[in-house]
């Protein structure tokens, strides 16, 4: 009995003290909610607005890195729509739009012919060096093509071409930046475009990655933010 009393009143105790918490609890609930609420909604609200100085860079968005290709990233197919949005928002505003895309010859260095670690991708002028057909790259965009000798291999849509010459000469200041693959040509691309002085604004919607190794496309985000660009989906765009 001695026993069972302090039992029983330490049940009630445990009781009342599971009890107590709860008004407090009641009140954290209500609490935290608005200052995560407020979080919340200056994360999703509409903050960026396009405006003159912006550009938009589709980073090799070919059909041999495509499901079916012959370097295909996984999911690859996904930043086609993704990056249609951008453009045709861009293309809406009158800003100007880049593409980037591998233009090898048939003996380029990088394919394992040569030594290099890829299978033939991109050869000059084949189908599967052609831009994603859904990617309705206006009329106006330019093109931007990288290591087409044999020689030479660039990553960066900035490597051994007049890009940056480019962006300049428009007065470009600040770049968005999507397409293929998250873990070398966008992260090269936005490695050197930050080296280079522009802002960056990386479409996080608008990326896939190869993930040779597990998690690469996530440690090439990290590295990209890290470095200093911003993260932005399209909701972020104030319309
Ligand atoms: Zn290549």
């Amino acid at each position: 009995m001695s026993l069972l009393v302090p039992r029983a009143a330490g049940s009630l105790t445990i009781v009342n003290i599971a009890a107590a918490p709860g008004p407090d609890n009641a009140l954290g609930s209500v609490r935290i909610p608005l200052p995560f609420a407020a979080v919340r909604h200056m994360n999703t609200s509409p903050s960026i607005r396009l405006q003159s100085g912006d550009a938009l860079i589709a980073v090799d968005v070919q059909n041999d890195f495509l499901p079916g290709g012959s370097l295909a990233v996984p999911e690859g197919d996904a930043v086609v729509p993704a990056l249609k949005r951008y453009i045709a928002a861009f293309a809406a505003r009158a800003l100007p739009v880049f593409a980037t895309r591998d233009w090898h010859p048939p003996n380029h260095c990088s394919f394992k012919a040569q030594g290099g670690i890829w299978p033939p991708h991109c050869v000059a002028a084949t189908s599967g060096a052609e831009f994603a057909s859904g990617l309705a790259l206006p009329p106006a965009a330019v093109i931007v093509s990288k290591a087409a000798t044999p020689e030479a291999d660039s990553y960066s849509g900035f490597g051994g071409t007049d890009l940056a010459a480019r962006l300049r000469l428009g007065r470009v200041t600040r770049l968005f930046i999507g397409g293929l693959a998250t873990d070398y040509c966008v992260l090269n691309t936005v490695k050197d475009a930050l080296a280079a002085g522009f802002e960056v604004l990386l479409l996080a919607d608008a990326i896939r990655a190869v993930d040779v190794n597990a998690g690469d496309g996530a440690r090439a985000q990290g590295e990209m933010q890290k470095l200093g660009a911003r993260t932005i989906r399209y909701e972020d765009l104030a319309s």
